[in-house]
């Protein structure tokens, strides 16, 4: 594989650090354009000193950093300004929440290749960005584990008859709803296989991450939502599949590590060692379960079916809405299971806009967040 310039919009997170350890491995295949990371300039200078990228940039302005030869950039005119700069190849797109929409569209304008980490950026405005990739030819290179696994188990996407996408079902799996109305927040955060951010830690103990995972494969893949399906698969070995038309079904499975579908995404299609340091072994890990998902217990899932299957604005008013009540969550103000209440009823009063532009997703956005925490209280 030729070396590829990269940048990372979210270096700090939890993707951005394991992205950092990929390429740490692989040195002689990267060089480093930009590192955004928020508000954590400490980890950021750490990493830029490290790396050596051109440029980092910092979401508040009032944070300085000084770097022998490395140009600070600040918030998301900065992020824009790196999606614009053809010197890269490829930029891992992994800030989490709606920051990452408008620079992953520079980025697509400029023919830039793009590894996908941000939900949000589907979810909110999928048929936009999709279009737009295609219009510009750009590939979205999916870095979440489920979509990384159906990317990966797909041939030909004409003769594809379902897409299986597996839940590890979190910490509540074998709990009661009774349980999870009481649940604390320490124990919502208790993520039995991934380590990941607060908020997509919650998403996952209401299963809304898998709903959410839905609507983003709707939209990298074009299926409709009737040929998607979820399966609960407690050890996250089996990271999702794809039944073909003559019913023969390709999964695609691995250690549950996010470091293998970021590498597959950074360095699509090449597979090479880095990272790899431990073999597959399918008597260690001795079988694999599978159950129906309870929609009682976690209604999330039918919600985002619903919302998807709407279109339009109503994805957009899903997320905003089911954001607000998992910070809520967070803040012990409501209960886990308020969450679903909270977006259920968001969703209810929702008007329908058909196909939003990218202004009124945003605007719906504000309004929908605003509404939210008004009912809250
Ligand atoms: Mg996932």
């Amino acid at each position: 594989m030729e070396k590829r310039r990269i940048s990372i919009l979210g270096s700090t997170g939890s993707i951005g650090t394991q992205a950092l350890e990929v390429i740490e491995k692989l040195q002689d295949k990267f060089e480093i354009i930009a590192l955004a990371g928020g508000n954590n300039t400490e980890l950021l200078t750490e990493q830029a000193k490290k790396f050596k990228p051109k440029y980092i940039c910092i979401g508040n302005p009032d944070k300085k950093v000084n770097l022998d030869g490395i140009k600070t950039l600040y918030g998301t005119e900065g992020l824009e300004e790196i999606c614009s700069n053809k010197e890269n190849d490829i930029i891992l797109v992994a800030v989490s929440g709606k920051i990452g929409l408008k620079p992953t569209l520079k980025a697509i304008e400029n023919k830039i290749q793009i590894a996908l980490a941000n939900k949000e950026t589907l979810v909110m405005a999928g048929d936009i960005v999709m279009k737009k990739a295609k219009e510009n030819n750009v590939k979205i290179l999916p870095v979440d584990s489920e979509h990384s696994a159906i990317h990966q188990c797909i041939k030909d996407i004409t003769q594809v008859d379902k897409l299986i996408i597996t839940a590890s079902g979190g910490p509540f799996l074998h709990k009661t709803v009774e349980d999870m109305k009481k649940a604390t927040v320490k124990e919502a955060l208790a993520h039995p296989r991934w380590h990941m951010g607060k908020k997509i830690t919650v998403d996952s103990a209401t299963l809304m991450n898998k709903g959410l995972e839905i609507i983003e494969a709707h939209h990298l893949f074009n299926m409709p939502y009737e040929k998607i399906d979820v399966v609960v698969h407690p050890q996250s070995i089996v990271h999702s599949a794809i039944e073909y038309a003559d019913g023969s079904v390709i999964a695609q499975l691995g250690l549950p590590s996010m470091h293998i579908p970021i590498q597959y995404a950074i360095t699509y299609p090449n597979r090479i060692p880095g990272i790899k340091s431990k073999s597959f072994s399918f008597s260690e890990i001795a079988r694999l379960d599978f159950e129906k998902p309870d929609f009682e217990k976690f209604p999330s899932v039918k919600l985002a079916y619903h919302a998807g299957q709407t279109g339009g604005s109503a994805t957009v008013c899903l997320n905003a809405a089911n954001e607000e009540a998992v910070m809520a969550f967070l803040d012990n103000k409501i209960s886990l299971y308020d969450i679903y209440e909270i977006t259920h009823k968001m969703m209810e009063k929702h008007t329908l806009i058909k196909s939003p532009s990218i202004d009124e997703i945003f605007e719906i956005d504000k309004e929908v967040r605003i509404k939210t925490r008004e009912l809250i209280g």
